[in-house]
């Protein structure tokens, strides 16, 4: 029995950390893959909670003795999902949940293709995202415009994802990544199928 991989990428301010901490609050077993990152610590998050918050030379010391199975330079800093944890919990049969860029998608595509199901997550238009990053005030205007530039190169790879949610009502998208995440429990690889059809017969 193996565990499953939920990837949601979209522009950062496209509400995947809302929608996420809806579906960690409703359903347990949930394995999120807290990363590593160089960014510094935005308020309102927490350290080891949101990301584990790391030096630059603690990044790639991390890179060299390949402790990342996927890691990117978004926005000019590093991100990186540790390896270790994760695979020990899909060991275990867990759902583990990524929220990583296109090129970590990439990459997690080559190692673990078979057992992923991707979500892009991404606002209505351009104008809806400027709006949310500056009423969200944690960002320069120069890092809104990097992030709304990148948002425009991640958005020419929707075509790669299996689900998109176009974020204009939280409700409606929260049900939709909910059906979403509920199909990945019956998935046939989830139960031991001789055990079901042993059960079956005997009783
Ligand atoms: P933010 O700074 O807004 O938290 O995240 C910026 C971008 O980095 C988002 O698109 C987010 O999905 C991505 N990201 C966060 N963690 C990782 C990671 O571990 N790997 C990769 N490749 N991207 C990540």
């Amino acid at each position: 029995m193996s565990g499953q991989i939920l990837i949601l990428s979209g522009p950062s301010g496209s509400g995947k950390s809302t929608l996420l901490s809806r579906l960690m609050k409703e359903f347990d077993g949930i394995y999120f893959s807290i990363s590593s990152t160089t960014r510094s610590i935005r308020e309102g998050e927490i350290a080891g909670v949101s990301y584990h918050y790391i030096s630059e030379d603690e990044f790639k010391r991390g890179i060299d003795e390949g402790k990342f199975l996927e890691w990117a330079q978004v926005h000019k800093n590093y991100y990186g999902t540790s390896l270790e944890p994760v695979e020990a919990a899909l060991k275990a049969g867990k759902i583990v949940i990524f929220d990583i860029d296109v090129q970590g998608f990439h990459l997690a595509q080559k190692k673990y293709g078979e057992i992923i199901t991707s979500v892009f997550v991404t606002t209505k238009n351009r104008y809806e995202l400027k709006k949310r990053l500056k009423l969200r005030g944690t960002d320069s205007d120069e890092v809104i415009e990097n992030r709304l530039f990148n948002a425009a190169t991640e958005m020419a790879h929707i075509s790669e994802y299996d689900y998109l949610i176009i974020n204009e009502n939280l409700e409606k998208s929260y049900l939709d990544l909910r059906a979403i995440f509920s199909s990945l429990l019956v998935k046939v690889e989830n139960y031991a199928v001789n055990q079901v059809i042993d059960d079956w017969c005997n009783k």
